[in-house]
């Protein structure tokens, strides 16, 4: 599933060609993509905008239209663009003819992506604010923030940020890479971690994220950039999906375990399991 670099990277290569492009028509092919709106209610509210910005905001792609108008796109499982494709791929579930005779094609083949079109300003930060947490890179990303939002709760650490509603754009990969980063294993209750340790937690978040995107994202899935190439991430994990493998600090070997019904790596020298599951 695309996580924050994953989408970040898509944003990237996607503002260049979408910025100040009209688009003149769009096909929604799946009638669940724009769910609960009807494809047609979106196809027309769409059609004659020009793409002022494409922005990102956890998983969310987010393009500021003219009118104040605003679609958030998320690719969710398997969802991908592809700009000026030869032919539709296989999947093709929306078509957005663009000026200038360019075209960007959505393909989704188990089709759980969505895309919403909201109208204003303050409608779009009340759909995001109800469906996202704190976001990384932002000056609200503090140690201290994550501690007191996760005081209290006894679920492992990793399901705390892999809630989006407590921390956006982290899933499965950056969380494994960010907890080995951090020392700290996926499944001490999140309601339990020092102050040091959520700051070394939270700079660890960064800094797995960031690895992430200057590998332009992880390609384990359907992943897939603007023009179908690979992302290379999966090639420099530190931990995830490195099962039966030496760990690179401590060589003791790595394990999988299952953490909030997700297959989680870990090195239990370097993260130390809780006292009580030992
Ligand atoms: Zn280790």
């Amino acid at each position: 599933m695309p996580e924050l670099p994953e989408v970040e990277t898509i944003r990237r290569q996607l503002a260049p060609h979408l910025a100040g492009r009209t688009v003149l028509e769009l096909e929604i092919l799946d009638s669940r993509w724009t769910r609960p709106a009807s494809p047609e209610e979106v196809e027309s509210g769409l059609r004659g905008a020009v793409v002022e910005a494409v922005e990102r905001s956890g998983k969310y792609l987010v393009w500021s239209l003219s009118g104040d108008r605003y679609l958030l796109m998320h690719l969710r499982m398997t969802g991908s663009l592809l700009f000026d494709p030869p032919l539709d791929p296989p999947h093709t579930r929306v078509r957005f003819q663009l000026d200038a005779g360019h075209r960007l094609v959505y393909v989704d083949p188990r089709r759980f992506g969505t895309g919403h079109l909201v109208h204003g300003r303050e409608a779009r930060e009340q759909y995001l604010a109800a469906r996202l947490g704190v976001e990384p890179f932002t000056a609200e990303f503090t140690a201290q923030r994550l501690r007191k939002t996760a005081s209290g709760r006894v679920a492992p650490v990793k399901a705390f940020l892999l809630d989006q509603r407590r921390v956006a754009g982290v899933g499965n990969i950056y969380a494994d890479e960010a907890l080995f980063r951090a020392g700290v294993h996926p499944l001490r209750p999140a309601g339990r971690l020092t102050a040091r340790e959520w700051e070394r937690l939270r700079a660890a978040i960064e800094q797995a994220l960031l690895a992430g995107i200057e590998a332009k994202g992880a390609s384990i899935d359907d992943f897939r950039h603007l023009d179908g190439a690979r992302g290379s991430f999966q090639d420099r994990f530190l931990i995830h999906r490195r099962a039966g493998e030496r760990c690179i600090t401590c060589g003791r070997t790595v394990r999988k375990i299952i953490v909030g019904g997700r297959g989680t790596y870990v090195c239990e020298r370097c993260q130390r399991r809780p006292r009580r599951l030992r």
